[in-house]
């Protein structure tokens, strides 16, 4: 055999470099690089609390800090733009990244004043903000403009909004609005405000003082279900700012659901509703709990992100705590709007009309946790392909690995789900699908072989690819050039690292960051351009 015939650069095994841009990824594989502002949007909606199948999360956190060093020198304006866009606009399912960045740019010069001016918008609660003063001790002291904005946070509020900040955030991570306010010294000319400040410093309650103040301090002194309706129904008490024995109390979640439940605390309480017998199968509060949990516009309010819902309806179906404490019998008609919550979470989505082929990455790698949540990669995918498949007139899923044993020649089958199905039991044919090594080209190497027509092509995936003998942007030309069809790829990535099987330099493919829950509008918007 002609040696020189072996070498091609239109079909490249993945385990060798296809184009002078790529990098080597953590499998032996080699892919594109991300960009560091799409890499900046990965960890934003994913974290890396976890790490990957192949990296542990100190070194992933260590390699995003580097692209947040290098953005907040070159574009400060624009990493904080971006952090602000993903944190307002409940892009991710987790405020921590958020906070972390903007902390970390405020203790780089460059960066620091757009960083500090941001600072109401991203820490929004009381907990944001003890988060956010935990991470920026990490890189800094206390200087001026750090204490000037940590007091405007306060003094930028009215009374009644930092009383109730203060009743219902009071501590976090061993921080507390005292310890805050002894930082920052806000200094304030509004009377009730200033009162405010010397409850939360010493404890004197002032005439000026919000009432919701004496409310708190009778909740905690009470021992009976009457005072605390009455102080739920008089002054908005939250269940945050209600002591434990008050929590185990039936007619307290009663007074709780009609002073109005905020939806994501909702949510996090319906395994305790459940359990003190407010949500029976009939009657009770169940109709117009499902009721409030699918009303997408009080989900879209709330900046509820769907993979919350997600992990929210696999927990409750379950019918026992992922901490172990405590078990419950679901309600089905709970679990349902649970199900229903998880797509009307994503907005209004508009199809593309395209003929979509999603395939998910089953491989083996794709088995780990992501973002620190009860939840790993292949399945957040397959909830994802779940969303499209509701979306899109003509789609179909696949899953796909490199599998050797038991799938035959193709290595690529369908999915077999659909969102009639309830996603807890989705995600168990997911999770019962043959695990294997990695190649992203199936995708559009079946649809060549079998003569699919497609349009676009969406790729879940860690792009941790390295099993193929053709790389993924290589098979997708191929395809363009067999079939005639201009067809696109998005690739969502399901980790925050920096590798893409997406040629950047090609307009007909996307990479989008895989907790962000603009997927599937993003998705829209790039097929049908
Ligand atoms: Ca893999």
């Amino acid at each position: 055999m002609d040696v020189l015939n072996w070498i091609s650069s239109r079909r490249t095994p993945q385990s060798e470099k296809a184009d002078p841009r790529q990098v080597a990824n953590s499998a032996g594989g080699y892919t594109f690089e991300l960009d560091d502002h799409a890499r900046l949007r990965r960890f934003l909606t994913l974290g890396v609390d976890g790490g990957t199948y192949y990296v542990g999360d100190r070194a992933l956190a260590l390699d995003n800090a580097a692209v947040l060093t290098r953005l907040a020198v070159d574009d400060p304006e624009g990493l904080v733009a971006t952090i602000v866009e993903i944190s307002t606009q409940g892009r991710a399912p987790k405020q921590n990244p958020a906070l972390f960045a903007l902390a970390y740019a405020a203790s780089i010069p460059e960066a620091a004043p757009a960083a500090l001016a941001a600072l109401p918008r991203v820490a929004r609660t009381g907990t944001h903000l003890f988060l956010f003063a935990g991470y920026v001790e990490q890189f800094r002291g206390w200087g001026r403009g750090l204490r000037r904005a940590v007091a405007d946070w306060y003094t930028t509020k009215d009374a009644d909004a930092v009383a109730y900040q203060a009743v219902k955030y009071r501590q976090r991570e061993g921080w507390s609005h005292r310890d805050l306010l002894r930082l920052a010294h806000p200094v304030t000319a509004v009377p009730a405000l200033r009162e405010t400040f010397e409850w939360i410093l010493r404890g004197q309650v002032g005439a000026e003082v919000p009432a919701i103040v004496s409310g708190f301090a009778a909740a905690q002194e009470a021992t009976d279900v009457a005072t605390w309706t009455r102080l739920i129904r008089d002054h908005g008490l939250a269940w945050e700012m209600l002591p434990d024995a008050a929590l185990n109390e039936a007619a307290v979640w009663d007074a709780l659901l009609d002073s109005g439940m905020p939806q994501t605390a909702l949510m996090r309480q319906l395994p305790r509703l459940t359990r003190l017998g407010v949500l029976p199968d009939l009657g009770g509060r169940t109709a117009e709990v499902v009721a409030q949990l699918t009303d997408a516009d009080r989900l879209r309010k709330a900046r509820v992100h769907p993979v919350n819902v997600l992990v929210a309806q696999r927990t409750y179906s379950s019918g026992r705590s992922a901490r172990g404490a405590g078990e419950w019998t679901p309600t089905p008609a709970i679990a349902d709007a649970l199900d229903a919550a998880f797509y009307a979470a994503f907005g209004a989505v508009q199809p593309s009309g395209k003929r979509t082929m999603l395939g998910v990455d089953v491989s083996g790698s794709m088995g780990s946790p992501i973002s620190g949540m009860p939840i790993t990669a292949r399945e957040a995918s397959a909830a994802l392909a779940l969303v499209q498949l509701a979306t899109e007139p003509s789609a179909a899923a696949y899953g796909f690995a490199a599998a050797l044993g038991g799938w035959g020649r193709t290595q690529l089958k369908p999915l077999g789900i659909s969102p009639r199905r309830r996603l807890d039991d989705a995600l168990k044919v997911i999770d019962a699908m043959p695990f294997g090594g990695t190649d992203c080209a199936l995708p559009m190497v079946y649809a060549a072989r079998e003569g699919l027509e497609v349009d676009t092509f969406v790729v879940y995936t860690d792009n941790e690819t390295w099993a193929g003998n053709v790389h993924p942007h290589q098979a997708l030309r191929d395809y363009r050039e067999q079939t005639g069809i201009p067809a696109k790829l998005v690739v969502v990535g399901m980790t925050s690292t920096g590798f893409s099987i997406a040629d950047p330099n090609d307009a007909g493919m996307l990479d989008i960051a895989g907790f962000d829950a603009a997927v599937p509008n993003l998705i829209t918007e790039f097929a049908g351009a």
